[in-house]
């Protein structure tokens, strides 16, 4: 425990087994707020014994759960959902205290996952299964969707509120039981809305969460009670997740990390897509799988585009997300605060020109885990800042010579999370829409983040799996169909 921890009182966090909160008797780590470095809450790694009886308790709660009428089970999800908005200060203000988002960002982010819920209860509609009269002489053929089991969700730290639910509210409507594993970094806010769900009438075992890392997914990735796992994260854990899922029997959804490249092209209206480029690359101080990591700037656009941005990057106010005014919040934690300011290092000494540099902004050198907004120019496309992940508040600058070549570099990337696209021309943007190697694709949208009735469709590396989160994707995922051949004499 450092000093500082000694020194406050520390928040705790419960995990909870079939409707209860309990506090786990496994060891704790201390969580910091990432604008002051200051410990906030100890969190708990569940012991062997805790996570097995969170997966009792759903797979004991299943075959109640599965059979209740799908418009019952949404019921308890439309009084979730109110109790979430009439808690949603509380729950922005959690975001922001164990993220470091800005309130906008939060807030952004409470939207963003209610719209999962309200889309979750659909699934009355979205359950209805396909039929066919007579595909035989007397012979009718029907589908029915039913649930999978024990589905398990592990989500990341960079979106405490909306990650998690854009998985369990689709699970446990289709009449799964669900445990989630929420980010070890961030899961104060998972907690808050689990024991909502149970004050809305979740029935007990029907959501139970858990805490930990490795050994605490390696124990839910082999336990074969588990029938499904959904996993947002890094590529690298996604992989892993992937694979050792999958030789355990279970269907995975994996979505992983990602390097978003915009386009800019020579006709973009400046103003917007400097907006829209500063949205993307600073929002959440790059700490967005949808984030633009890398801006190629087509022909002559390149240089006043890089004036561009680095005078907004001089205006964003850079602080604590509980300040209104503030336009970009800390990243997570000191190791990646570190991680970051080693990529601008080697960014350098790959020989790009450092046309902002974040790491000289007063704030970037006081308490808590700052970077300033930083650019760097004249990126080599084939350099580690312009291909690896930064998840940081770090823009690369490629310059292209037409559309083609800047195409190219983004389907050279190992990921396909996102690609965007600024122009005036119709006919550009169909064609970037059509032959660039990315699943979430933005005309003159900086964050092309899918409404919740689409899937989050990454390709390549970003994704580890065959049905995405979300959408129709979502609903296939937790369902398995049944096919019914009937014959009755007419
Ligand atoms: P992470 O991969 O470190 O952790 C994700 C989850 O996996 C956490 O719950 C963590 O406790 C667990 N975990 C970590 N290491 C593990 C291991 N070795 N074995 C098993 N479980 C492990 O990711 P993060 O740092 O929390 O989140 C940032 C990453 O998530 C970025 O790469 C970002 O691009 C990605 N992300 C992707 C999407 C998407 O939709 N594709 C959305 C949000 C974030």
């Amino acid at each position: 425990m450092t000093p500082s921890a000694t020194a406050v009182e520390l928040k705790s966090c419960p995990l909870y087994i079939n409707g209860k909160p309990v506090i786990s008797t496994g060891p704790k780590d201390i969580q910091h707020n990432p604008a002051t470095g200051e410990a906030v809450a100890e969190i708990p790694r569940c012991t062997h014994e805790e996570i097995s009886a969170a997966v009792e308790a759903a797979a004991k709660a299943f075959p109640a759960w599965s059979k209740t009428p799908v418009v019952q089970r949404c019921k308890v999800l439309f009084k979730f959902r109110e109790l979430l908005e009439k808690n949603a200060q509380e729950l922005v203000g959690l975001v922001i205290e164990e993220n470091g988002k800005t309130r906008e960002e939060a807030q952004g982010s409470f939207d963003r996952g209610i719209e999962c819920i309200e889309f979750a209860c659909g699934a009355p509609t979205l359950m209805m299964g396909d039929t066919v009269d007579r595909v035989g002489t007397s012979v009718d053929s029907w589908s029915t969707r039913y649930p999978v089991g024990v589905c398990v969700g592990i989500t990341p730290f960079n979106f405490p509120f909306m990650v998690p639910l854009w998985m369990f509210p689709m699970a446990i409507a289709c009449g799964n039981t669900f445990i989630l594993k929420p980010s070890d970094k961030v899961p104060r806010t998972a907690a808050r809305m689990v024991e909502l769900a149970h004050e809305a009438g979740m029935p007990p075992g029907v959501l139970n969460l858990v805490h930990g890392a490795k050994s605490t997914v390696d124990q839910l990735l082999t336990d074969p009670r588990v029938r499904a796992v959904s996993f947002v994260g890094s590529s690298a854990v996604a992989k892993y997740i992937y694979q050792t899922a999958a030789n355990n029997g279970k269907r995975v959804q994996a979505l992983g990390g990602a390097k978003n490249h915009s386009v800019v092209l020579p006709d973009a209206d400046m103003k917007s897509t400097v907006a829209a480029v500063m949205g993307s690359g600073f929002g959440c101080a790059g700490e967005r799988c949808l984030a633009t990591s890398v801006v190629v700037a087509v022909g002559e656009i390149g240089d006043p585009l890089v004036k561009e941005l680095v005078s907004a990057a001089d205006k964003l106010n850079v602080g604590n997300g509980c300040d209104v005014k503030t336009g970009m919040g800390p990243v997570i934690t000191d190791e990646s605060k570190k991680r970051i300011l080693s990529y601008i290092e080697l960014g350098e000494k790959e020989g790009a020109v450092l046309a902002r540099d974040g790491r000289k902004d007063p704030v970037a050198n006081g308490k808590g885990y700052f970077v300033g907004p930083t650019i760097l120019d004249k990126v080599n496309p084939e350099s580690r800042v312009a291909t690896e992940e930064i998840f940081g508040p770090v823009l690369s600058v490629i310059r292209a010579k037409d559309l083609k070549e800047a195409i190219d570099i983004v389907s050279r990337s190992e990921y396909g999370n996102a690609a965007s696209v600024f122009t005036r021309s119709g006919g550009a943007a169909r064609h970037f829409t059509q032959n660039v190697t990315a699943g979430m694709v933005g005309i003159n949208v900086g964050v092309p983040a899918p409404v919740a009735f689409f899937p989050f469709s990454g390709w390549k590396k970003s994704f580890f799996g065959d049905l995405h989160a979300l959408g129709k994707d979502g609903v296939n995922f937790y369902t398995e169909t049944k096919v019914v051949t009937c014959r009755w004499p007419d």
